[in-house]
């Protein structure tokens, strides 16, 4: 009788134990990102409750960069795994492809509409993917972010995140007029911004600049004698006072251009550097978006004034 008692018990206990499992959230305990700025972004709406791991550092650029071992021991560990989107990290597509049945997996670009996009007249039906240069466009983003985890999450947690979205999107409201009223000391015929490669479309359609990059839209595709020539054409017949070096690509090709200035008596300058792809050091101002923002609006305004 008594071991009949204690089977049964054993089995109901181990019954509701089941059941428990299957109706309790598991609460997300890692995520990883891509990219410093959805690093930045995913730090600011989690708080302290997760663990979140960035996989570029400072200095890296997206378009080329390829997972590590490292990296796949962390992507497979992750609960959440959030990435950019839009072939911004080109050469992870496979790792992604893998891992999508395993994990959750949230697109930074995918809560946006058809109109968000920048159409790439590179590669044909595909879309620029710097959303981040267009501060109300990242917002956007974030929100959609903010909205993926804290589905992902259980009530208490879940309430958290939506708080803490909603600060961070107050912060970048506030970004976002702020470039406004800094970018309005420059006239029209001031607003040509010309980088490496062409990072800055959204931040061209948000805040009305002319943009133009020596490099397209991904650092991966290559440039000629001809591109360099057409450059130098279009800033002596612009009058261009400066243009910009980018935190991950290498200096040289816009040296090039600024020596085939000069050659035609035009002095152009190198007008700072803009953190394009990849935010600064962890710890400055720069190591965070809304710093990477205000020192790239700061740097442009000054270059060009
Ligand atoms: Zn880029």
């Amino acid at each position: 009788m008594k071991t009949k008692i204690i089977i049964l018990l054993t089995a109901f206990a181990l019954f509701s134990c089941k059941v428990e499992k299957k109706d309790a959230k598991k609460e997300i305990e890692t995520i990883v990102c891509t990219t410093g700025m959805l690093g930045d972004a995913v730090k600011n709406i989690v708080g302290s409750n997760m663990e979140v791991i960035t996989l570029m550092g400072p200095g890296v650029d997206p378009h080329l960069y390829k997972a590590t071992q490292g990296d796949l021991k962390s992507l497979t560990n992750a609960d959440v795994i959030i990435y950019n989107g839009l072939h911004l990290e080109g050469k992870m597509g496979e790792v992604f492809e893998k891992l999508e049945k395993q994990k959750h997996i949230i697109v930074a670009t995918a809560g946006l509409t058809e109109a968000d996009y920048i159409n790439n007249t590179e590669f044909q039906g595909a879309q620029d993917p710097h959303i981040w240069f267009d501060v109300a466009l990242w917002t956007k983003a974030v929100q959609f972010i903010g909205a993926e985890l804290a589905l992902l999450s259980s009530d208490s947690v879940k309430k958290q995140i939506q708080m803490n979205t909603e600060n961070y999107t107050n912060q970048l409201f506030q970004l976002n007029m702020d470039v406004v009223t800094q970018v309005s000391a420059l006239d029209s015929t001031e607003r040509i911004l010309i980088t490496a490669h062409d990072a800055f479309g959204y931040f061209g359609r948000a805040y009305n600049f002319e943009v133009r990059g020596l490099q397209g839209i991904s650092t991966t595709s290559e440039y000629g004698l001809k591109d360099v020539s057409d450059l130098v054409n279009y800033i002596v017949e612009n009058k261009i006072k400066a243009v910009f070096v980018e935190s991950s690509v290498s200096e040289k090709s816009l040296q090039a251009v600024v020596e085939g200035c000069l050659q035609k008596y035009h002095q152009v300058r190198i007008g700072g550097q803009l953190f394009s792809d990849t935010m600064g050091e962890a710890g400055t101002p720069e190591g965070t978006y809304v710093g990477m923002v205000k020192h790239n609006v700061k740097t442009i305004v000054e270059g060009l004034k």
